[in-house]
Formats: C-alpha cells, structure tokens, sequence
C-alpha cells in the first residue's frame, strides 16, 4: 500500500506522518516512509539525523545509479521505519517533481519499491501544481491532513481535486481526511457535506505533540519514558488501523473555489 500525505504547509503532515508510519509498524507491518522536503522534517524525526538526500547521492556518484546501495540512500529510524530523504529540488530552480521521481526511479532499481507493506510519501506544501502532484503518480491513497480553517479546507479542495485528475489514469483513491490540531469540526463537517469524502479522525491541539517535534521525537518515542501519553499515540494507532482495512476509498467530486467560498466563509 503507497500513501501520499498532503495538506496545507504547517498544517501538521510531517507530524502526523512519522506517527502514522511508527503505528503501522508497531502494527507489524514493514514500513518506508520517504519525506520530500528540503528541511527533513520527517526523517529527522525518525532517524534523529539529517540524512543525506537521494538527490545529493545521486550527484556524489555522477548520476550512476548502478553505483548506488540500499544503505546509501535507506537509513532505519525509531520503531524500524525505514527512512529516504528525497529532499526538495534547489530553491526556486528545478522542480518537486523530478525529485520525486529520481527518488522512485532508484527506489525500483533497488528493488526497494515493491519491498515494503506500507511506503508513505509526506509530501511538502500544498501548491499542487503538476510537480507537487507528483507522488500521486505512484501512491494507492492520499490522506489530506486539514484543520477546521479555511484555508486548509481550500487547499484539501485542490488536493482532492487533483486526485480526481489523476484517477482517471490510474487506480488512485482518496482515503479521507485527518483533522489535526483542532477540537472543533464545524467547518469540516460543512466541507464533507458539499464533497463527501470520509473524516478518519480529528486530533486537537496536543502540547506534547508539540513538544515530542521539538525534540525531534516521535509521540511513541515519548511515550516509553511517558505512559501519560499512551491516548495520544492512540490516535495514531486508530488511523493505521483504519488504513490497514484498506478502505475502499473515494474518487472526490470538487466543490469549485466560488462554491467554497460561499460554503465556508461569513462574507
Ligand atoms: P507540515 O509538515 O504540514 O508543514 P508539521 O508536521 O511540521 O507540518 O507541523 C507544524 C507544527 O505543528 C509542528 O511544530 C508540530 O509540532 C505542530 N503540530 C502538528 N500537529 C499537532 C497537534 N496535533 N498538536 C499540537 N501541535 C501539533
Ligand atoms: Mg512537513
């Protein structure tokens, strides 16, 4: 199963990312999770280092991939998750896109790509232009992480949106939305009204989420020396278990940016 997580910059994926792959873990399963950012948020948290980028290997070996091992690019991080740093292409030059793609492209010539249960891409931003859609290209489901705002809500709308783009081609699904960082689901639940889609679970505000990324820790890292926060990784956990059902999953309808407009805002 291939996730690709989106949402809104800041909005919480790399967070909600790292969790859901140490809980899939934790639920045996054997897990990559390949971050495309160039702050390496994701893979920081798991591996506890900035691991060299797929791209920044590549250039080492003159773009010989036949030159490239598994322990070059793949390092193990908290739980057994299996890390790749794609990194983002270089700022304001390149694209998004073909980092993903150079990043799936040795993955498959390691024999690494079709290896792992579960390989999930925390994808960076929510500009979806055609480069940032790009791990869609290769995951089963996209997950959008929103809070109950609107401007997260809108660029779920694009998100889903491009899912809806790219079903068309191929077996693409979205498997629903995660509300993080919010106990109030108001708007959200106006959202799914307009475009039905399924909502797998609202996380609040948790200061010791905050915290646990501060330190550059997971929440189930945490929670060894922490038994007080064992409902917290529950969230988690309940989300994994929700994936691993393998929800059927929905092609989107779009409300148009108009139609969001009038549904979401007081103006
Ligand atoms: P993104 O990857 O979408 O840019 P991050 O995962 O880096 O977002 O999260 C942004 C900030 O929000 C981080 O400082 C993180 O600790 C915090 N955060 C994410 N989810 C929660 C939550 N449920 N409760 C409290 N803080 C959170
Ligand atoms: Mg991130």
């Amino acid at each position: 199963m291939k996730l690709a997580v989106y949402g809104k910059g800041g909005i919480g994926k790399s967070t909600t990312s790292c969790n859901i792959s140490v809980a899939l873990a934790k639920r045996g399963k054997k897990v990559l999770q390949i971050g495309c950012d160039p702050k390496h948020d994701s893979t920081f948290t798991l591996t506890g280092f900035l691991i060299p980028t797929i791209i920044d290997t590549l250039e080492s070996k003159g773009y010989h991939y036949e030159d490239v091992y598994p322990e070059d690019v793949i390092y193990r991080g908290y739980g057994g998750v299996d890390c790749v740093e794609a990194g983002g292409p270089p700022a304001g030059a390149g694209c998004g896109g073909y980092v993903v793609g150079e990043t799936v492209k040795l993955l498959k010539e390691l024999n690494a790509f079709d290896e792992y249960d579960v390989i999930l891409f925390d994808v960076l931003g929510d500009v979806v232009c055609g480069g940032f859609a790009a791990p869609l290209n290769y995951a089963d489901y996209c997950l959008i992480v929103t809070d109950n705002g609107f401007d997260a809500l809108f660029a779920a709308n694009r998100i889903a949106a491009s899912v809806r783009e790219k079903a068309k081609t191929r077996k693409l699904r979205l498997a629903g939305l995660i509300g993080n960082r919010t106990s109030k689901r108001d708007l959200i639940d106006k959202y799914v009204s307009a475009v039905p889609m399924p909502v797998i679970e609202v996380l609040p505000l948790i200061e010791d989420i905050r915290v646990s990324r501060v330190k550059g820790k997971t929440i189930f890292e945490m929670a060894e020396s922490d038994p007080d926060l064992e409902p917290v990784c529950q969230y988690y956990l309940n989300i994994a278990d929700e994936l691993l059902a393998r929800p059927e999953g929905i092609v989107p309808k779009d409300a148009q940016d108009r139609e969001l407009f009038t549904l979401l805002s007081d103006f």
